[in-house]
């Protein structure tokens, strides 16, 4: 007689905010987690802590198991970009927290930058609506989309990346991100665990291969990889995977929830064949409590 498999157990470290670009508050991710069953959740909003704290009470609140995150835009080398998540801050976040604070500010003037050159272009638009759009305290491209679709200038948020927003377009602007090894320390100094995020989306720098990144950053102390995330096949997957070992790094996964921003991706199964195992948010832990 065959037993039928348990169901497996399951949980989403990789989620936004509305204190960055997602449109639930930490407490309806933490009522979404539980309507889902999920048994642990991590936040990462974009360079801010701003959900952390209320999340954490609303998890605490409804017995769900958190793990306080973010999720950097860092620059490699030779033109390459990732994104770099960090997760358990074992010795508190202020470190991380101050120079986020000149992040934030480079991103406020480029953001001036942008409404200035929209109005240039006959898109009349008022950062106080941007403002508005957002609502916590990370304003970023894809809430300047969501004005831009409300006031009729385009017709749905991907088209003002692709006339606008997106790099190389007319309202385009860089703004200041820290390289992947400052992204990487000030995470660690935090007792923090980094991880490079959805290995899939990265910009390779000139001349360089996934593995050449990665065994970079392993040696600049990254200590996980996102082998688990909506947009990767099986294979992408398994690639990750076989890093993971190679280099010694946790294996953590997530879906990117944004809520209504990004309508096809739902918590915890992603676009709907996504499971995350729940080892993943204990060897996260235990890779946090070893380092401290
Ligand atoms: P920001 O941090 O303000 O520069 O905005 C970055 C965010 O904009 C990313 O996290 C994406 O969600 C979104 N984004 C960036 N490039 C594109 C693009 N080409 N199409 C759609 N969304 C994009
Ligand atoms: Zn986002
Ligand atoms: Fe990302
Ligand atoms: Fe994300």
């Amino acid at each position: 007689m065959t037993t039928p498999a348990a169901p497996e157990i399951c949980c989403d470290l990789h989620m936004h905010s509305t204190a960055s670009d997602g449109t639930c508050s930490p407490s309806e991710l933490v009522a979404e987690a539980m309507a889902l069953g999920l048994q642990a959740v991590a936040l990462t909003d974009h360079d801010t802590f701003g959900g952390v704290a209320a999340m954490e009470a609303e998890a605490r609140a409804n017995g769900l198991r958190f793990i306080p995150g973010i999720e950097l835009s860092v620059e490699l080398a030779d033109g390459g970009g990732i994104h770099m998540l960090g997760y358990c801050f074992t010795r508190g976040r202020d470190i991380l927290e101050r120079e986020l604070e000149r992040i934030i500010a480079g991103r406020e003037a480029r953001n001036r930058q942008i409404v200035t050159r929209l109005c240039e272009l006959g898109l009349e638009l008022t950062y106080d609506e941007v403002l508005a759009q957002a609502g916590g305290k990370i304003i970023g491209r894809p809430h300047f989309a969501a004005v831009m679709v409300r006031r009729g200038y385009v017709a749905e948020p991907r088209e003002a990346f692709d006339k606008y927003l997106a790099k190389g377009k007319a309202a385009y602007f860089d703004r200041e991100r820290f390289t992947a090894e400052q992204g990487i320390s000030l995470i660690r100094e935090c007792g923090g665990v980094a991880v490079l995020a959805h290995p899939s989306l990265l910009t390779l720098p000139a001349g360089q291969t996934l593995d050449d990144v990665i065994r970079h950053l392993a040696d600049c102390g990254l200590g996980g990889i996102e082998c688990y995330y909506s947009l990767h096949t099986p294979e992408q997957t398994n690639t990750y995977l076989a890093f993971a070992r190679r280099y010694g790094l946790v294996v953590t996964g997530g879906s990117d929830y944004h809520g209504g921003r990004k309508p096809d991706i739902r918590m915890g199964c992603g676009k709907g064949d996504l499971r995350v195992p729940l080892r993943c948010a204990d060897e996260l832990e235990a890779r946090a409590a070893q380092a401290a």
